[in-house]
Formats: structure tokens, sequence, C-alpha cells
């Protein structure tokens, strides 16, 4: 059979169960279904409930015929994972259960269905790899970080043997020099969290340690980045994982991709975005009331946003796994509300630490902040991220340096100031602050006289040398988004290496 006769390719796609890396990959299956490529998207029980419950998935993929959603075994850990033990529990769950159903959905033939011409998996699971290999089926490794925090796990066995990790004293300062083309700026404090460790044979270290390692094993590694923002880094990755797809920023990627096929199409019920978030309901009244309650919040934020002069807001979000103590967010407030800059605050329910401060944090919060936070503030508990940073009154974020928030910021030119919380975020925040000068970083310090300080530079002193990098960043990630632009060109690239994918492995031609 030539190419052009084989039925469509089908990709098995599989994210690490986790609300930021299905969001994510979700958005490469609907870019791979644009494409007219079959995809099954694998997810736990519990996530798989949560996206037919409180997102738009089901409307979204509707209008892809060849997209479905399969789930794991029940046994599989099925709670939210924000610990480091919690996301152990999960691994060890997926390496024992998720692996024989891997096997039973690529053998030949499997329950009638079309076989599965490749795996997309998140570059985080390598018995996806195991079980890959053993089947022959081809297999690219998705990872959801920037490839700078990517690259710095790859180095970790180089900082072992030189003696950088793990740390001795206290000095985080301490400038780090076997982390290739980053040996001007990287400190210790700027390695992804885990690398703070002392214990090197705890589980959770390990387990980061040996996943990364593994990734050369895959076809090829698809990054969330564009070469304009993390060139020389990838440059280094190349030399270790030689196929490299770089095709974010994602969400705008999608969007593009979308206006051009509602173009072709001229048809005006494409929509270009999507719910990225998974709140947790239980019945359907409570559902009904809290799509009301959304809408309603949805349309009091964006008519508070549309009151403020242009470029005069900050919008202050952690994403959605930072927790805070109660005194962390009083410092955040004094420092915003000393600031006397205008603001816009998420504070998730969920976002404070203890269960009294999450209950009673607002009645024992200061009256002068409550006051200032009327006159020039607006807190809720869940904002429409992208619409508020492409939201003309928006100057600045203070984030925690999520790489999603990061590459939403980067592509509506907002500057940022970074007080990141875990993993990557260490490291995506120097590069902010301190490679592309597109912000500053806060990390390791909670203090009201600096966070109101950099408010201050990022919005007033120094607001238009931030904005100009920030809006130069943004043009250059439009251009990757151009018909000859890298990530769309890479996009292309990684649809035919999949459409090639037939023709490959026993038993799937
Ligand atoms: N997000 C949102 N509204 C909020 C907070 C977060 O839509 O109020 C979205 C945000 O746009 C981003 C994601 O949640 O796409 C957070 O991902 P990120 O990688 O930045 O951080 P994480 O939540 O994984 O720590």
């Amino acid at each position: 059979m030539g190419v052009a006769e084989l039925p469509p390719p089908h990709v098995l796609i599989f994210p690490f169960p986790a609300q930021g890396h299905v969001n994510s990959m979700l958005k490469l299956a609907e870019l791979l279904c644009l494409a007219g490529i079959n995809i099954t998207y694998l997810v736990s029980p519990n996530i798989h409930e949560r996206l037919l419950r409180h997102t738009d998935i089901e409307s979204r993929f509707s209008k892809y015929p060849g997209f479905q959603l399969e789930t794991l075994p029940n046994r599989v850990y099925q709670r939210n994972v924000n610990t480091a033990d919690e996301v152990v529990m999960l691994y060890d769950s997926l390496h024992s259960f998720a692996k024989p159903f891997l096997r039973d959905i690529l053998a030949p033939n499997s329950g009638g269905k079309p076989p599965v011409t490749c795996i997309i998996a998140d570059g985080i699971l390598s018995m996806a790899l195991d079980v890959a290999e053993e089947m022959d089926v081809p297999i690219i490794y998705f990872r959801t970080i920037g490839a700078s925090a990517f690259w710095a796990y790859l180095c970790i066995p180089q900082l072992i043997e030189a003696g950088e990790m793990p740390f001795t004293g206290n000095d985080l300062d301490i400038r780090i020099a076997n982390v290739k083309g980053m040996e001007g700026f990287l400190r210790r404090r700027d390695l992804p969290s885990f690398c703070r460790v002392q214990d090197m044979g705890s589980t959770d270290f390990r387990m980061v340690l040996s996943e990364t390692q593994q990734t050369p094993r895959a076809k090829g590694l698809i990054l969330n980045t564009f070469e304009d923002l993390e060139g020389p880094i990838l440059t280094q990755i190349r030399k270790i994982c030689p196929n490299l797809y770089t095709i974010g920023p994602l969400h705008a990627h999608l969007k593009t991709r979308l206006l051009q096929a509602a173009a072709r199409s001229n048809s005006s019920s494409t929509t270009t975005t999507s719910s990225n978030s998974f709140v947790t309901v239980v019945t359907r009244d409570q559902l009904l009331e809290f799509w009301h309650g959304l809408v309603n919040s949805t349309v009091r934020l964006i008519y508070f946003l549309t009151k403020q002069p242009p470029k005069s807001v900050l919008y202050v979000s952690f994403g959605s796994v930072t927790v805070v103590t109660r005194d962390q967010l009083l410092e955040f407030w004094h420092g915003l509300v000393n600031s006397t800059v205008r603001f816009l605050w998420v504070v998730r329910p969920d976002s404070i630490a203890g269960k009294d401060d999450k209950e009673n944090y607002k009645a024992t919060t200061p009256r002068e902040l409550e006051e200032a936070t009327k006159e020039r503030g607006y807190m809720v508990g869940w904002a429409p991220q992208e619409e508020v940073l492409a939201h003309p009154a928006v100057c600045g974020f203070l984030t925690h340096a999520g790489w999603n928030s990061t590459l939403e910021s980067v592509v509506d030119g907002v500057p940022m100031i970074c007080w990141p919380y875990f993993a990557d975020q260490q490291t995506n925040s120097r590069f902010v602050g301190e490679v592309w000068k597109i912000g500053l970083d806060m990390k390791d310090i909670c203090d009201r006289a600096i966070v109101e300080k950099m408010i201050r530079d990022l919005m007033v002193e120094r607001k238009d040398e931030f904005l100009q990098k920030a809006v130069e960043m943004a043009r250059l990630a439009r251009k990757g988004l151009e018909e000859e632009g890298t990530s769309f060109c890479n996009l292309d690239r990684l649809i035919e290496d999949i459409r090639l994918t037939r023709n490959i492995g026993k038993g799937h031609a």
C-alpha cells in the first residue's frame, strides 16, 4: 500500500495525570486532530470525569470524529497530586497498572480499533517507553516544561560528578558551572527546586533524575517553546536529543491553526479558546450554579479591567497548584496595597495553607487592606488568564513562573515579577529576570517591602524598559507561528513524521 492510501495515523497521547500536563498535551492533541490524525487521549478515571464535567472538552472535540478519550484502570492513583509523596504514589501505581493496560491497547486488533501507529507520551512516563520498545511502536516524548529547566534536569549527573550537588553549606547564591550554556548566570537557587535535596537517595529525587535521563530513548522530543526564546539551550539539548520539535507557544499555535482552519472552511463556529480549569463541583445543580457564578464573575472581572486606564493593572496569580501561608498572603497584600498600583488578584480557595486560615483569612484581614482593595483592586477565585493577559489594561504579571503562565505572558508582551514555588519555576524565573530581561525574579523572598519595590519598578520606574523587551519577545513568538516560522514548520515536520509511522513497526503496517 502506498503512503497516500494508508488509513490516517492513530496516535496514543499519554499525559502524566495532573492538570498542567493534561491541559498542555490536550492542545497538542487538538493541533494533530486539525491535521486529520486520529487521537486516543489516555487519562486516569478522575481526570476523565473532571474533563467531562468541568471543561468544554466534549464540544471542543466534537468536530474531530477521530478523537477519543480512553481511561486508565481504576486502580491507578486518583487523588490530586500536590506533594512529593503523592507524586510517588501516582508513579508507582502507573508502573503497576498502566503497563499491562498499554500492552493491551497497543496489541494489533485491540478491541477491533485501528492499530496505534505512534505514541506521544509525557516525558516523565518511561513505562510508556518500555512498552513501546517491547511492542515495536514508535514513541515520541513531550515535555511540558521549558527547554532550560529540562536541560538543567538533564545535567544533574554532571553536577553530582563535579561535586556541585548535593549542595554543601547554605549559600544558595553560589554559581553553578556544569549546566552548559548557563555558566554565566545560574546559581544554586535557580536550579529546579528538587535539586535542593540533601538526600539524593530519596524516592522522589531518584524518580525525577531517572525519568529525565531516559529521554534520548524516544524517537523525538516535542517541547512547548520557540527557537528565539531558548535557542542556545536548544543547541545543547540537540547534542543529546537531536530530533527536537519546538512547536510553542502551544496555546498561541493552536489559536493560529484554528483561525486558519476557520478561514479555510469559512466557518464562524470555530472557537479559538478553551477552558483551562478543572474545578471540583459535585451535583448537576451545583454545576449549573457554578457555571452561572463563573460566567458572572468573568463578566464582572472583564468589566473591572475595562474600567481601568490602559496598561495600569498588575495581574496576580500563582497558578493551579501553589499554596501560600496566611503570613505570605498578607506580605503580598501589604506590598500590593503599598505600591498604590491597581491590581487583579486570583486567590484560589484551596491555595491557602491550613484549614482555619483558608476559612478565616478574610475575617481577620486588616481593614486598611480591604479598603484599599475595594478602591483599586479586584480579587477572584479563578480568572480566564489568557483573556486577562491579552487585555489592554494589563501591564504586569506577578506569577509563580509556571511554564504555561510564563509563555502566556510572553505571547501577550506582559512583563513579569516571578515568585517561583517549586520544580522548573526556579529556573524559568531566572531566565525571565536575567536572560530575557522581561521582568524581575523575587524567588525565595516574601517580604512586603520587596513586593512593593518590585511592583513599583515593574509598573512605574522601569515600566517602559520592561514593556519594550516584552513586546519584542512577543513579536518573536508570533514570528515563529507564521507560515515560514520555526514553530509552524516544526509542527508540520512532526505531522509528516507521524504520518510516516504508519509504515513502521511490527504488525502496524
Ligand atoms: N490559569 C487560569 N486561571 C487562573 C490560574 C491559572 O486560566 O486563575 C491557567 C493558566 O492560564 C495556565 C495554567 O492555569 O494555563 C497554569 O499553568 P502553569 O504551568 O502556569 O502553572 P501550574 O498551575 O501548573 O503550576
